[in-house]
């Protein structure tokens, strides 16, 4: 007894010492919302109005009102150029201001954006790119993650010497590795909370690949408290990618994992058409299980054996599995309505 006593105490100081070594950001408030310190990671996205005529924008700016009275989610006013729609912004309801310092024409007006944020607490959002490097670390530097990393310690040091600290930091690359490799910098150097994506990621193929690789990296290596999938297409999309990110990493699920294998020589069922009427199937359901869909019923329940529910289906026999022991045989052209069954017996759907 006391032998798995102490057995228990080592893997309980090993967790610790995990946790320990994870990067622990500073805590700030996003209108309702804690952000950084370990609090869940939250997604974001983006409303793709148009914002290139200044008096539709600034109209926009002053609707923020309203908007804000229907919604309960942090709004952020993502601003460039112009440091009085900053204010606008501020004065209107947002919840946090993403700005450029570097393209908002000078430090005095930088100032007057961060007093306004701190006199209405709202927080701040100090983002950098490669189209905003000083000219300083432009010239020494080029374009790449030191310079990135560079400019926003620059600017984050420059917004905490305006006695402001409710921000957070983000300095993304269309390039994945720059954005990894620029993040990690700014990581080890800062405790400042960050906000990660990769930015111009591409159309819904392109940039769910990049996105995933450069966020996934990233929140891997727990750097980053909130992200944005940035895709060329539906904002709802991005949130849908963002949310399969979290899930991918075992970070935060909110409802059911479909795994299906990859087919092979004895695939005997139409795996693809069957694998897209279960993800159907389950799209509404918040019960955090795993689904196995599988092409044969020789492997399938073995080798989706941590499933907590299975189908697997050829030469006519569907099988229904449950972490690995088959429940059920039937006629395979049964097997998705028995299937169905089941999981609203069980509550999934
Ligand atoms: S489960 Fe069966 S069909 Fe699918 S990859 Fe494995 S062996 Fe092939």
């Amino acid at each position: 007894m006391k032998e798995w006593n102490e057995i228990k105490l080592f893997i309980y100081y090993n967790i610790d010492v995990i946790f320990k070594v994870m990067r622990v950001s500073k805590e700030i408030k996003v209108g309702s919302v804690i952000l950084g310190n370990g609090n869940p990671i939250l997604i974001q996205s983006m409303c793709n109005t148009n914002t290139s005529d200044i008096e539709s924008t600034v109209e926009q700016i002053k609707s923020l009102k309203s908007i804000k009275d229907r919604i309960n989610i942090p709004l952020i006013a993502d601003i460039h150029f112009d440091y009085r729609l900053a204010l606008l912004a501020v004065e209107n309801g947002a919840d946090c201001i993403r700005i450029n310092p570097g393209n908002l024409g000078g430090i005095e007006k930088s100032k007057i954006v961060t007093d306004a944020c701190k006199s209405n607490s709202v927080a701040m959002r100090i983002g950098v790119n490669s189209g905003s490097l000083e000219k300083e670390i432009l010239k020494s530097d080029g374009i790449n993650a030191e310079s990135l990393c560079k400019s926003a310690l620059y600017n984050s040091r420059m917004v905490e010497s305006f006695g402001f600290d409710n921000f957070k930091v983000s300095m993304k690359s269309s390039s994945v590795m720059m954005t990894i490799q620029a993040y990690r910098l700014f990581a080890k150097e800062t405790d400042y909370p960050l906000h990660v994506g990769v930015t111009e990621a591409g159309t819904l193929f392109a940039g769910t690949i990049k996105s995933s690789i450069g966020i996934g990296s990233l929140l891997a290596d727990s750097i980053g408290d909130t992200f944005r999938v940035s895709i060329t297409g539906d904002p709802l999309e991005e949130v849908r990618i963002a949310y399969q990110i979290l899930a991918s990493l075992d970070i935060r699920r909110t409802g059911v994992e479909i795994i299906s294998c990859p087919t092979c020589g004895r695939t005997d069922i139409n795996l693809i058409g069957l694998a897209e009427t279960v993800e159907k199937l389950v799209s509404k359901s918040t019960s955090v299980v795993t689904i196995a869909v599988m092409g044969c019923v020789v492997n399938g329940p073995g080798e989706a054996r941590e499933a907590d529910y299975g189908i697997a289906g050829g030469s006519g026999v569907g099988i229904i599995f449950r972490k690995g022991e088959i429940v059920k045989k039937v006629k395979e052209d049964e097997l998705l309505a028995y299937f169905t069954e089941i999981l609203k017996t069980d509550n999934i759907i």
